[in-house]
């Protein structure tokens, strides 16, 4: 918290001694000019009696160039990214509410669209308000621990027991309603908030698997990573603390990571990779199929296992081409040592076939949809394949 006042202190100063440059070149008067902090890390700065739109978006620009600068916290230098939306009265709106609301919206685009300042343009429209509503409640939802962690059951295929869970966000959403988990990884990476998102699920994650294991169940747990988590410095420390803590036996948590993960920076997620491997965590490649990894690169990563992307699997009885596709990415994943998981399964049919390929774990709808905590243990107990395959033939 001090830190961070500390740079919202620097922004606000880099603000006035921006405006009070722009007020001489331009000959504005001092009452032309308003800046002021809105809230957490929102500025606002007005401009009146201006003599054209176009001088507007020139000193938008102006004003995202010059605070692009370096800030520093206790002599580190620190980099900052901002992104701003102009509104223009009374085009854009004629109260001050929704002239900031709209502001808001086009800062947000240009988030999206990663260019600094964006002009609102009513066809932002609905979605990004929704967006904007999520990133507001998102913090709120995390430290009031509103987000829910359901389970969905991995299957091993050796002795058709269940074995392991991966581990999915849910966000039930006061307005909204339910919150697509992608939607809500997306909202949480735009603003900043992916690695305070992750460590809750991961808490949590462990907290649940110590539990079961206390029941007797010696449950694999799996979780979704992103990009920003492995580059992240202080998620792998959280991660290394949080293992030190729980009575963890090595090889029982395995971070799934996308393919486009690994490209990002493919050296130093490398790097985190290696340490990652070496604390006793399994990773294994999400969605596989779906993007472009090189066999001869995958081979270099410390990776366990692959995930086939249900793409390729909901269907498979149906498409011999996906039949081809996932018998091939098997084959590859076993002679690289990899062990494979295909998601997806929705039907018996589905099952009987990867079974036949040797695929070493099943996840999908027909063994069990994904399940609030409460609902594992009476699953896991129960859980009995042949009768569930003898009640669908
Ligand atoms: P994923 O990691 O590939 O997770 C598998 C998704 O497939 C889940 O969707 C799951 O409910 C769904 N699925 C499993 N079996 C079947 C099936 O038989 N049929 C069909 N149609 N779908 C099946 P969900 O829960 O909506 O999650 C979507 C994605 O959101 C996840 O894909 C993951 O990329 C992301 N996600 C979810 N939770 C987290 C999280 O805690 N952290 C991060 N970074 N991402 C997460
Ligand atoms: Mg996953
Ligand atoms: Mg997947």
């Amino acid at each position: 918290h001090v830190s961070g006042d500390s740079l919202l202190k620097q922004v606000g100063r880099k603000l006035l001694k921006i405006s009070k440059q722009i007020s001489v070149n331009n000959h504005l008067m001092s009452n032309d000019q308003i800046v002021a902090r809105l809230s957490g890390n929102n500025f606002v700065i007005g401009l009146s009696n201006l003599e054209s739109r176009n001088l507007a978006v020139t000193l938008c620009r102006q004003y995202m160039h010059d605070i692009e600068h370096p800030y520093k916290l206790r002599n580190v230098k620190i980099d900052l990214k901002f992104n701003a939306g102009l509104v223009v009265f009374p085009e854009h709106g004629r109260s001050l509410d929704v002239l900031l609301q709209r502001a808001d919206i086009a800062a947000v685009q240009a988030l999206e669209e990663r260019r600094t300042f964006c002009e609102y343009d009513p066809e932002y429209g609905e979605y990004t308000q929704y967006k904007i509503s999520l990133m507001h409640d998102l913090k709120k939802a995390i430290d009031e621990d509103a987000l829910e962690l359901y389970f969905q059951p991995k299957l091993d295929l050796r002795d058709w027991q269940i074995r392991g869970m991966e581990a999915l966000l849910r966000w039930n959403h006061p307005e909204h309603g339910f919150v697509p988990p992608d939607q809500l990884v997306k909202v949480a990476e735009d603003t900043g908030m992916i690695n305070q998102l992750t460590c809750w699920v991961l808490n949590k994650g462990l907290a649940y698997q110590q539990r079961l294991k206390q029941q007797g169940l010696n449950h694999h747990l799996s979780i979704n990573v992103t990009a920003t988590d492995l580059l992240n410095v202080k998620f792998i420390h959280h991660l290394t603390e949080k293992l030190e803590q729980v009575d963890y036996t090595p090889g029982s948590l395995t971070l799934e990571l996308t393919e486009s993960t690994m490209i990002s920076d493919p050296e130093r997620v490398l790097e985190q990779l290696k340490q990652l491997s070496k604390l006793g965590i399994r990773l294994s490649i999400d969605d596989f199929g779906t993007g472009y990894s090189s066999l001869a690169y995958l081979q270099k990563l410390p990776v366990h296992e692959l995930k086939i992307d249900k793409s390729f699997v909901m269907d498979i009885a149906k498409s011999q081409d996906n039949q081809v596709i996932v018998k091939s990415i098997i084959h590859i994943a076993h002679y690289m040592n990899l062990s494979v998981v295909a998601e997806g399964i929705e039907d018996l049919d589905s099952f009987d076939l990867l079974s036949e390929y040797h695929c070493d774990m099943l996840q999908g709808y027909w063994i069990s949809r994904p399940i609030p905590f409460d609902q594992v243990l009476e699953f896991m107990v129960h859980f009995d394949l042949s009768a569930k395959r003898a009640s669908v033939a």
